[in-house]
């Protein structure tokens, strides 16, 4: 690990202030994905800027009936709580199937939402990765690429993103609330928040480097049974080859997100208007592409939305 300034903030403002002092910087809370990333060397920053000790860690009502979840609030916290379990049980399934209890009680609501991807040639620093090192190449292409992305991908990264939080709360329309050093806020759909690889796949999100999740807004939940499923190499702590969040209402409408397929969550709105699985698939899967070792997960995933939708329904 490469030496580093540590700065504990006390409030958002110190750390973004902290952030926007001309170092390379990175916020650190629960740590679980950074760490590691510190220990490979794939993340140097000069400055880490714990925010452990901001607040932003509550979970509320909002007046429209939805939750405003702090961005410290941690992965268990978020899973177990009565309201999110009762009303959005797809977030609460998603986070459950995330990780181990031990990282849950560390890992945050920002921090799980701004996890790394997990492709091995990123973590390691004696292959070619756009991503870590833009413009190396992308040792994925043309080696093992068993859990990698069918869409959205670029010919420079076909990394996926990891989340299976992120896949829910893509569902559920949520919002990301943000603050810069200079006090400005924003609110950035969840749809926006990451960004596809392009040609610059080492840019994942629209926040600016000062910029500090605050927290994350669920809106009331849509009407229907919701649902996660996660498919995966073993039972528990693995991440997703594919996944499904999904909500089927009375009339058999339904609206599903998915993970483990794309740089981002993975929502196709044209795919709501369908009520046939393979038509629903056929939405999803246009333009989904295989490079070897993951064409599996074409298939594999026009086979979850059927289980989903049957299981759903019955
Ligand atoms: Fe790097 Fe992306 Fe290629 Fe993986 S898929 S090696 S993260 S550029």
């Amino acid at each position: 690990m490469k030496a580093f300034i540590y700065t504990r903030a006390r409030d958002s403002a110190q750390a973004t202030n902290a952030a926007a002092d001309g170092k390379t910087t990175k916020f650190i809370a629960g740590g679980t994905n950074l760490l590691d990333l510190m220990k490979l060397q794939v993340e140097m920053p000069e400055q880490l800027v714990d925010i452990n000790r901001i607040g932003l860690d509550k979970i509320e009502e909002t007046p429209e009936g939805g939750l405003k979840i702090g961005a410290m609030v941690r992965n268990a916290a978020l899973a177990t709580d009565l309201r999110v379990r009762t009303r959005y049980e797809a977030l609460s399934r998603a986070l459950l199937s995330g990780a181990s209890a031990q990282l849950r009680n560390k890992a945050t609501t920002g921090g799980n939402l701004l996890q790394r991807t997990r492709c091995y040639y990123f973590y390691d620093t004696t292959k070619p990765c756009n991503k870590r090192s833009p413009g190396s190449g992308c040792a994925a292409l043309g080696g093992f690429n068993r859990i990698h992305a069918i869409l959205g991908a670029s010919e420079h990264c076909i990394a996926t993103h990891p989340s299976d939080m992120a896949v829910a709360m893509r569902l559920l329309d949520a919002t990301v609330e943000t603050v810069k050093a200079d006090g400005s806020t924003r609110t950035i759909p969840i749809a926006t928040l990451h960004k596809l690889p392009g040609d610059t796949p080492d840019q994942e999100t629209v926040l600016a480097r000062d910029e500090l999740i605050t927290s994350v807004t669920l809106p009331p939940p849509p009407p229907g049974r919701q649902i996660y499923r996660k498919v995966r190499d073993r039972a528990s702590y693995a991440f997703a080859l594919v996944s499904v969040a999904a909500i089927i209402d009375q009339s058999g409408r339904s609206r599903m997100a998915f993970g483990g397929l794309a740089p981002k969550p993975w929502r196709v709105e044209a795919a709501d208007q369908q009520t046939d699985p393979d038509a629903i698939a056929d939405h999803v899967l246009q333009g989904a592409a295989g490079y070897g070792a993951n064409d599996f997960k074409i298939p594999l995933a026009r086979r979850v939305i059927r289980a989903v939708l049957r299981d759903i329904k019955g």
